[in-house]
């Protein structure tokens, strides 16, 4: 890495409130450099693609320390963000999408970025979506015999600002923006994940393939296990019988893995 690149880095750093780095031992340092030039770890930061593009193009992966400063919290995330301008989704927005619910919930549900609805409220999933999905929750819940409410679970997006016109996250947006969800699903800590659509699955996995490939099977976020499911933006649509009836059974699989 050259000076520059150094600069940059460190400055993604201070945006993302990270004021102290340590540097570790030369030794600890060298293993790790090689482990990752010879594709044995993952290195965190770095988007699937970037570290696949690097890795194709002989580079050697970038390695870089955990974001999540020790003993982080929801409230010193959400400070950290702050009035956030840290990519151009802050040009339209009304308020910030932080997150809702039970920080101390077993399971986190991760959708897209707010919508309309949303970035009028501050709140994640309180649109048509947003209501589909509470009704799944608490209908699903309840016919397995778990008592659970939404205010149960923690709901939050991979970008936290409406993007223009609802359309999908960009690259760079989900690199900067997933940070703060990787502080979160590190902070809250819990036993499951459910992947709401393409976006947040490829935020969590690395995966590339469509939903309908993805969903149904446990993968895995830093050893969490993550079900990705069907965006209930996608199971409002008319003619979708097959994905409802797919996301029920998707999330009939999560709530007795989390709560039985
Ligand atoms: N769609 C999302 O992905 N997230 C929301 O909060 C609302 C709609």
């Amino acid at each position: 890495m050259n000076r520059d690149e150094l600069r940059r880095r460190l400055e993604f750093y201070q945006d993302l409130g990270v004021k102290t780095l340590y540097r570790r031992p030369a030794a600890a340092r060298n293993a790790e450099a090689r482990k990752a030039e010879a594709g044995e770890v993952e290195p965190c930061g770095a988007p699937p693609a970037e570290r696949a593009s690097a890795k194709a193009a002989g580079q050697p992966a970038l390695i870089l320390p955990s974001l999540a400063p020790d003993g982080d919290t929801l409230e010193r995330i959400l400070e950290d963000i702050g009035d956030c301008r840290r990519c151009r989704l802050h040009e339209g927005r009304n308020k910030l999408v932080f997150g809702v619910g039970n920080g101390r919930s077993p399971l986190v549900f991760v959708g897209e970025g707010p919508g309309a609805d949303e970035d009028a409220q501050g709140i994640p999933f309180v649109g048509r979506a947003g209501q589909l999905l509470t009704q799944m929750i608490e209908n699903t819940a309840r016919r397995e015999g778990i008592e659970l409410r939404r205010e149960d679970v923690y709901i939050c997006n991979v970008v936290k600002c409406r993007p223009p016109g609802n359309r999908t996250p960009e690259a760079d947006e989900m690199e900067i923006c997933g940070q703060f969800l990787y502080r979160q699903l590190s902070a809250i800590a819990p036993k499951a994940i459910c992947a709401l659509g393409g976006t947040a699955a490829r935020a969590l996995t690395g995966r590339k393939e469509g939903v309908t490939k993805l969903r149904g099977h446990w993968l895995e976020w830093r050893g969490i296990p993550v079900m990705v499911s069907y965006h209930p933006s996608y199971l409002l649509r008319p003619y979708n019988q097959d994905a409802k009836r797919e996301a029920w059974e998707d999330l009939k699989k999560v709530l007795h893995f989390v709560y039985d």
